[in-house]
């Protein structure tokens, strides 16, 4: 298969390209490179430096190749940030987004997989989250791609578009040759973190919040090994090779940690202690969210490969050792 992948510099896109390269498929990356790393991206893989909000260069890529299906990763992607500057999130998260859809449709192209998000829901009514959870979402980044969700929606009645929004819970650790992983800066993610502050980097691990209604006050996520969301999108286009419509899948381990799990179980994995210290809840946290991937599992076959948190976090701690970028 042809493919064009956006965003594929950043820490799952990057997963993404490294994947499909490996089982031979073509891949082309379109990155503005914005918080992407150009050394996250194979030297054999055509790479163009573009943001997908400039209608020109896109249709250029879209005239110079004929791709059967469209990954888009690009997106701003921090709650807190969202909240501040909200303008920002709206405009690249959706603005962009129906640049790419028009380019799409103008060059008829009609398969899709969009990055989504566990934020479209806000707080959580149950223990686990599926699909039929009701969408609320409490801050701008989640409200941001549960709108271009809906765009979807009507781009498959309208244009027959067709595609798959993958709702990603906690993405964590790291493709096994330790090339590439998980680079932001400002880190803002638990794991990188936690990691950095076993090597004594990064100013010292915040805990943020130890009086919610959790096990141990501490908030719950589903970590979810990046190269199991990789395999997820790719059955996604087989998925839609098949099925016509716009489709929503959550994708998590389906198993909750707390931010004090995650630092025990990194205390075993790297033998060393994680220095931390506890702060104020970080705002827009909800306590707990942890996937029903049940859909995925049955509709996609999908079934993550890397499903104890220890095994992620080792994938993790062999780039933090080294990392490339
Ligand atoms: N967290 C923390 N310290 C950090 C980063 C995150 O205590 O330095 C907590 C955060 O409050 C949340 C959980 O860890 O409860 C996961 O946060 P992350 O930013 O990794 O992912 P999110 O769930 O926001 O997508």
């Amino acid at each position: 298969m042809k493919l064009l992948i956006c965003g594929g510099a950043g820490y799952v896109g990057s997963h993404m390209v490294r994947y499909l390269v490996e089982r031979r498929h073509d891949v082309v990356v379109y990155d503005d490179l914005s918080t992407g790393h150009r050394a996250s991206v194979p030297d054999e893989v055509t790479f163009v430096h573009g943001d997908i909000g400039d209608a020109g260069k896109l249709g250029r890529v879209f005239a110079g190749h004929r791709f059967d299906a469209v990954m888009h990763f690009c997106a701003r992607s921090l709650v807190g940030e969202s909240v501040v500057d909200p303008y920002v999130y709206y405009q690249n998260n959706i603005g962009n987004t129906l640049v790419l859809l028009a380019a799409m449709n103008q060059a008829g192209v009609d398969k899709l997989v969009f990055s989504s998000t566990a934020a479209v829901f806000g707080h959580p009514h149950g223990e686990t989250i599926d699909e039929s959870h009701p969408t609320e979402p409490i801050n701008p980044y989640g409200q941001s791609k549960l709108m271009v969700e809906k765009v979807l929606a009507d781009a498959a009645r309208a244009y027959g578009l067709r595609s798959v929004a993958l709702r990603y819970f906690n993405a964590a650790g790291a493709d096994p040759s330790a090339t590439i992983g998980e680079a932001h800066d400002p880190e803002t993610h638990l794991i990188p973190n936690v990691l950095k502050a076993v090597l004594g980097q990064g100013g010292g691990l915040k805990v943020f919040g130890t009086d919610y209604d959790t096990r141990d006050g501490t908030c719950v996520r589903d970590y979810v090994h990046v190269n199991d969301l990789a395999s997820a999108h790719l059955l996604a286009i087989e998925y839609l090779a098949k099925h016509e419509g716009a489709f929503r899948f959550n994708l998590g381990n389906g198993s909750g940690f707390s931010v004090k799990e995650v630092i025990a179980a990194a205390e075993r994995v790297t033998g060393r202690p994680v220095p931390h210290e506890f702060a104020p809840r970080r705002p827009g946290d909800p306590a707990t969210l942890v996937a029903s991937s049940h859909q995925a599992r049955e509709k996609l076959g999908w079934k993550p490969a890397v499903d104890v948190l220890d095994d992620i976090l080792s994938s993790a701690w062999r780039w933090h050792l080294e990392p490339r970028y």
